[in-house]
């Protein structure tokens, strides 16, 4: 591993900016301060801001073949026309996987929760095959194979109907066993891959599955990872599923942790947010994606206000439909002045920032090494260039960063310590052949017809009353 020393590099410290200098040794950030000597590689700090690296908290890589496409639709109909056309072919997963990785990389993440659909009865060759992406491009990745045991009609609420559902294809032992098999494969934390325990949600997975992946958590020490309470109709579902509301449920049943992260958190209740902040649970925010399908407006605010750790993801790209964790950033921090009138509660830029990489690393049972520039923590690291066009004139450089539109902006970044951005460019795989081969795989197309969506798309309306 190389040692480096960033010199003159602008820092924030307290409610100011520091200009310092920062020895990188063995992966770790080993000293901060003005004028140290240089230990290894010296690299010029001047004129740029150094962060700590962001987490891009939940996407589904492979939704990026279908980004720019996909309906005007909300979730449940939307989820339906994904499935009908999801690629099936590993390549294909493997490219978008470092698709995300890329743009997560020159926006500012350094980490990736990458709740990856799997392809029916190639479930270990999918996790293989991002696996290898993430580990060639160097990004830390969090590999959260998305597992259901329901099918997808059950996922909406019945209403007044009484629906019976298709059986879903694999069973609830056999999907446990594909992921006690994958933490056996490929869950090596030292060396930046992680597995995490991640049924995709109440509306799709039954206790049986939730409590097996408790269990696996408990046993080898993974996070856990959900989607929970996206939309409307997963409140009416949960109502009728359980009784009472998901959150009261998951606690019951155990699934609820500090290393328990949910994606979206929309629909909640203030008994629902009073139990996420006792569990210490991490709220993953995806304003755009919740933007783009209607989902609604997660109270955020009111999150905070309640001690709950709240982080940012891009969600996958096609409900989004971008990789962009700076537009994430600024859309998940300003939406939430239209919710609450008091300005005191608003998210300020540096909070954001704060959001975006300690929360993240909290969410991820993880703040003890990353997501903050302290001695003694692993080099996740994000260097921006301040002389950019869109970071110009010179104001206040995290300001501008989350409140402007940051184009092309990170200069360098390093995971653990190694660097895979350099002069503004990914070094660790060949960006203009991955450019090539997600042309030469796809073609401009228009409209597709769903036939799920055909077969599904009234019932959800008269539950809906819509
Ligand atoms: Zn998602």
């Amino acid at each position: 591993m190389e040692n480096f020393t960033i010199q003159n590099v602008l820092i924030a410290v307290s409610d100011d900016y520091a200009t310092v200098d920062v020895q990188i040794v063995d992966g770790a950030i080993a000293a901060i301060a003005p004028n140290l000597q240089v230990i290894g590689t010296a690299i010029d700090g001047k004129n740029k801001l150094l962060l700590p690296g962001f987490f891009n908290a939940h996407t589904h890589s492979s939704e990026m073949w279908q980004r720019g496409i996909m309906s005007t639709f909300p979730l449940e109909l939307w989820l339906a026309e994904l499935y009908d056309f999801a690629p099936l072919d590993p390549e294909q997963v493997y490219l978008s996987a470092l698709g995300t990785a890329v743009e997560t990389l020159l926006s500012g993440g350094t980490s990736v929760v990458d709740h990856l659909v799997l392809i029916p009865r190639l479930e270990l060759e999918t996790i293989a095959i991002a696996t290898r992406a993430y580990r060639e491009v160097g990004i830390r990745a969090f590999i959260a194979p998305l597992i259901q045991d329901e099918s997808l009609t059950a996922g909406m609420p019945s209403g007044e109907s009484t629906q019976t559902h298709q059986p879903y294809f694999r069973s609830t032992a056999a999907t446990l066993e594909i992921i006690e098999e994958a933490v056996r494969q490929f869950h090596r934390p030292d060396e930046g891959v992680n597995i995490l325990v991640a049924p995709t949600g109440i509306q799709l997975c039954t206790d049986a599955l939730f409590e097996g992946c408790t269990e696996l958590s408990d046993r080898y020490n993974l996070c856990r990872h959900s989607h929970l309470l996206e939309t409307r109709a997963q409140e009416k579902l949960a109502q009728e599923k359980y009784g009472c509301t998901a959150v009261e449920h998951l606690k019951r049943i155990g699934f609820l942790s500090d290393r328990t992260s949910l994606a979206h958190c929309v629909w909640l209740n203030d008994a629902d947010i009073a139990i996420l902040s006792e569990t210490q649970s991490t709220v993953v925010h995806n304003p755009l994606s919740n933007l783009r399908l209607g989902s609604g407006i997660a109270p955020i605010l009111k999150y905070r206000q309640a001690g709950v750790n709240v982080t940012f993801g891009c969600d996958g790209a096609s409900s989004n439909d971008s990789q962009d964790l700076l537009e994430a950033i600024k859309m998940g921090s300003i939406l939430h002045n239209v919710t609450d009138s008091d300005y005191q509660h608003w998210i300020t830029p540096r909070q954001a920032v704060e959001m975006a990489s300690l929360g993240g690393a909290k969410g991820l049972n993880i703040a003890d090494k990353l997501g903050s520039l302290t001695v003694g923590k692993q080099a996740d690291l994000v260097l921006y260039d301040l002389t950019n066009l869109s970071l110009l004139p010179r104001t206040d450089p995290i300001g501008l960063l989350v409140l402007g539109r940051p184009s092309n902006v990170v200069d360098s970044a390093w995971v653990n310590g190694k660097q895979i951005v350099a002069n503004g460019k990914i070094t660790t795989i060949n960006v203009d052949e991955l450019r090539q081969e997600l042309f030469n795989r796809s073609q401009w197309e228009t409209k597709r017809k769903s036939e799920t969506v055909a077969q599904i798309e009234t019932h959800y309306r008269t539950v809906m009353g819509l």
